[in-house]
């Protein structure tokens, strides 16, 4: 696959929808204390994109926004509260898309976890967890 090829994504309703057409940068995994807040998970992974190639297709109006700290803000559906994206004062010109709101979250791997301070332990041993292809039974 080239990674030239356009890619789609949205919320969980489907409300906001986006296109990527340009270059991915770069994806990582972030581990910080306020990524674990603004996800509810244990860390969030996000794929860095020029703003230029990335457009939202549909639902602008029910995007908000939130200042999750002096240098980022979170883009989110005002709908089904899903993360879209995420804007850093550190990085001008480049969203970071929220990697599971792609329609194909397998087209991207990220390449590095940063702020590996904040880590949660269990994390590094994720696959040695017991693992079921589905929900478990009973
Ligand atoms: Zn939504
Ligand atoms: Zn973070």
């Amino acid at each position: 696959m080239l990674m030239s090829e356009v890619k789609t994504g949205s919320c969980l309703c489907k409300t906001v929808k986006y296109d990527i057409s340009t270059e991915i940068k770069g994806a990582g995994n972030c581990h910080c204390s306020i990524c674990k807040k603004v996800t509810g998970g244990a860390f969030a992974s996000v794929v860095f994109v020029g703003e230029e190639g990335f457009t939202l297709t549909s639902g602008e109006g029910a995007l908000s926004m939130h200042d999750i700290s002096e240098l980022a803000t979170k883009f989110f559906c005002n709908l089904c509260g899903s993360p879209v994206y995420n804007k850093h004062k550190h990085f001008p010109g480049f969203v970071m898309v929220a990697l599971g709101s792609l329609d194909e979250p397998t087209q991207v791997t990220p390449g590095m976890n940063i702020f590996c301070e904040s880590m949660l332990p269990w994390v590094k041993g994720i696959g040695a967890l017991k693992n079921f292809d589905q929900g478990p039974q009973g």
